[in-house]
């Protein structure tokens, strides 16, 4: 049988990787070339810390396959059907991309390969249950999460499937380098690479699962996976997951399979309407009156650095440029302050996520957005705004969050903490409330009346 190429993309992993099994029983025996091609598009837009996390998880996956991953840098429709062509391959295998990005990139290697007579195989997707294939019994996609997460749980998933063995792999020959790890002073970001992702799993099914349920919303509590970045690359299929959850029962192991549904969600939504990335799915909402200029430029940098003297958002954007990952409370709090506090758009918010986040996902990040401006599906209504007072004093009741992140605040304690202008003394090199919640609250209302009726 001739060669085949399987390309890795967000699947950077051995176990339970169908894709990678066809390709591995297309070449019946003979070689199987891995390949990650790094494409100039979206490697630029990258943020640091998931280019950091990328090579990374790339160096780790080239020493699972023995030093045979090959490199290529380069436009997917010139380097696939190229090394195809060197290789004597007549199959490329992947697992299917959804997002509008990777849709139209695999159609242009597809068909580019097609002049060489080679075909595109696609098996599997990242996701439990593939982007659009959940429907409502008239076909049409479900616009809200509750019912569409019902589906989902009774569609069910396959079972995850063993890693290939025995294989012929081919060699590097002609690898190009990978990129050095970006360096990024003071910034600290987890293990990558199929391994960490599977020791995280096993921590978390061991130690956080069984308190999930309650421990998932105060972000002063380890209470969390810290999975995010491990789906995000693929180091980790959510069949694997689901999987192992299985195995459990409880009021645990039922949020948590409900959160990944979430990111199942999403993906769906963005399969059906990939503007939505960038626009407002509710127009209306979407259409509100925003601020601009100088004195928005300066409220957006201290949100982004900060420092707008609210200590639980405060907290939440320090955390994200310390370790490239938020917790999920606060990444709500944080972008409903930009959004409802500075009267800021949201995809201004949603961009500097993406910037720093390590588990930055459109979809993820842009709905979570969305979900929090009002604009998108499941939308809070738009007139909820969270308090980042009340907000802080119920999931970070003791502080220590507010603590671990802004020093200026560590000797502050009881309820004070996060409201530290009720103080006798303003702490010291800590600011003072840039805007007055209450008063900001009021105008959201306002705008939010102003296109009601639109
Ligand atoms: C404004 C905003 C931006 C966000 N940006 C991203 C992003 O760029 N990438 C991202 O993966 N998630 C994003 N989320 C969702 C959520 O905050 C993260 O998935 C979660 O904090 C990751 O930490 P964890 O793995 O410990 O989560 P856990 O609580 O352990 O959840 C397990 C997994 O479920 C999924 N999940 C949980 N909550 C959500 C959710 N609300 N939406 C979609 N998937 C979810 C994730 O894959 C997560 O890893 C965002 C949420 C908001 C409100």
């Amino acid at each position: 049988m001739p060669n085949s190429v399987f390309w890795f993309r967000r699947d950077l992993r051995l176990t339970d990787n169908p894709a990678l099994l066809a390709a591995v029983n297309a070449a019946g025996g003979d070689g199987v070339q891995a390949v990650f091609v790094l494409d100039p598009v979206p490697f630029r837009v990258s943020g640091g810390t998931r280019t950091s996390h990328l090579v990374r998880s790339l160096a780790a996956l080239d020493r699972a396959l023995g030093g045979n991953l090959l490199i290529r840098h380069g436009k997917p429709e010139d380097e696939i059907p190229r090394l195809a062509v060197e290789r004597g391959a007549d199959e490329v295998h992947v697992a299917a991309d959804y997002g509008p990005y990777g849709a139209a990139r695999d159609q242009r290697v597809e068909k580019a390969l097609a002049t060489h007579g080679v075909t595109l195989h696609r098996t599997g997707s990242p996701y439990a249950v593939a982007p659009g294939r959940i429907r409502k019994p008239d076909g049409t996609p479900y616009r809200v999460f509750t019912p569409f997460s019902r589906a989902w749980r009774e569609h069910g998933w396959r079972a995850p499937v063993a890693s290939p063995s025995n294989v012929n792999w081919l060699g590097p020959a002609g690898s190009d380098d990978l990129p050095d790890v970006p360096d990024l002073p003071g910034v600290e970001l987890p293990d990558a690479g199929e391994d960490a992702a599977l020791a995280r799993l096993t921590a978390f099914l061991d130690d956080g699962l069984r308190d999930y349920a309650t421990q998932r919303n105060r972000p002063d509590h380890d209470g969390t996976s810290r999975l995010s970045v491990h789906l995000k690359y693929g180091e980790l299929h959510p069949r694997t997951i689901l999987a192992e959850l299985a195995k459990h029962r409880g009021e645990g192991a039922d949020t948590f399979r409900n959160e990944i549904c979430w990111r199942e969600f999403y993906a769906d939504v963005v399969f059906h309407r990939p503007e939505s990335i960038w626009e407002s799915l509710d127009h209306r909402v979407g259409s509100i009156h925003t601020d601009s200029g100088k004195a928005a430029d300066e409220r957006f940098e201290a949100w982004a650095a900060g420092r707008t003297g609210y200590p639980i958002v405060d907290a939440g954007m320090r955390q994200l440029r310390s370790i490239g990952w938020m917790h999920n409370r606060v990444r709500m709090i944080t972008a409903s302050f930009l959004v409802k506090d500075l009267h800021l758009p949201w995809q201004r918010g949603a961009q500097h996520f993406l910037d720093h986040l390590v588990d930055g996902d459109y979809a993820s990040n842009n709905h979570g957005w969305q979900w929090v401006a009002g604009t998108g599906t499941d939308a809070a209504p738009y007139i909820r705004v969270f308090n980042p007072v009340t907000q802080g004093k119920k999931f970070d009741p003791e502080g220590g969050y507010v603590r671990r992140w802004v020093p200026e605040l560590a000797d502050v304690t009881g309820a004070a903490l996060h409201e530290p202008w009720t103080l006798q003394e303003q702490p010291d090199g800590y600011p003072e409330p840039i805007v007055d919640h209450a008063a900001e609250r009021k105008e959201t209302l306002r705008r939010f009346e102003a296109v009601r009726g639109a």
